[in-house]
């Protein structure tokens, strides 16, 4: 694992920083991860936070870090309700949307003011997303929809193939409804709302004055966070407290890599400002 992991060695303009992984696992921060964002803060550098899960809203967000200790502005946070409502608002306004997902995404659709629709003869725009109440209805009303009435088409909410818990465990995420989707109806979803697309780095940067390039998006994924830093030039940073091992990075080439690795995320306040603060690995 040595050779793999490497920090910054000065501060970046600004940090993104993915949720589940990366700042907590479950109902617990990660080592290092409040006196690491305390840090940025005590210096007035811009910190966000992201999220593809589309389960709670950003005011639910900012209840989870305040709950963690990491009081946060609600402006600070974005996560595939907040970039899903955007798009439909600016480019479908008049749609009618069927949305797959739990309560928090379509309240935010509704108070935006797109129509939803159970009704298959009337819905232009299926939305799959991690809906732990999906079942065989819901199915069949995207599949009319989409194959019989063919006047609807798929979008999702995020790529992510589970959602991972403590433990090791996980939860099925919006890939598994979107793959069920075009299984039966042969379609191919047509826009992706999460990571890695780059409206998502879009709603991160919002009312911020800064180069992409001098920005780090730190997270855990690689196909999502990382990956996202890639296609938009953004410096990447990859903790290995989540999803992705050493193993994982180690086993990409190295123009798919992210530019630092890091065991723990503290490493992101470089390792001299460590000895000015006295931090050492053993601290919390
Ligand atoms: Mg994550």
């Amino acid at each position: 694992m040595n050779d793999i992991v490497n920090a910054p060695t000065t501060f970046q303009q600004a940090y993104v920083f993915d949720m589940d992984g990366t700042i907590y696992l479950g109902d617990h921060l990660l080592p290092g991860a409040k006196r690491m964002i305390e840090e940025l803060r005590r210096r007035e550098i811009p910190v966000r936070f992201l999220s593809n899960n589309p389960t709670k809203d950003p005011h639910q967000y900012v209840e989870k870090l305040a709950r963690l200790g990491l009081p946060t502005e609600v402006s600070d946070i974005s996560n595939t309700v907040v970039t899903t409502t955007n798009w439909l608002r600016a480019n479908h306004p008049d749609a009618t949307v069927f949305a797959i997902s739990e309560e928090p995404l379509k309240r935010s659709l509704r108070e935006a003011g797109i129509r939803l629709s159970e009704d298959p003869t009337e819905i232009d725009i299926v939305v799959a997303s991690y809906d732990r109440q999906f079942d065989y209805r819901k199915l069949q009303i995207a599949f009319d929809a989409i194959w019989f009435h063919k006047r609807a088409f798929l979008v999702q909410t995020n790529p992510d193939r589970f959602c991972p818990f403590p433990g090791g465990r996980g939860e099925p995420d919006c890939a598994a409804i979107t793959a069920a989707i075009e299984a039966c109806t042969g379609t191919t979803c047509q826009v992706n709302l999460g990571k890695p697309s780059p409206v998502m780095l879009t709603a991160a940067l919002e009312g911020l004055d800064v180069a992409v390039e001098d920005c780090v998006m730190v997270g855990d994924r690689l196909q999502t966070d990382i990956q996202m830093a890639l296609d938009t030039g953004m410096g990447s940073a990859c903790v290995l407290t989540g999803e992705a091992t050493a193993d994982d990075v180690a086993a990409l080439d190295r123009a798919h890599r992210p530019t630092w690795v890091l065991d723990r995320i503290d490493r992101l306040i470089p390792a001299s400002v460590w000895d000015e603060l006295g931090w050492s690995d053993d601290d919390q």
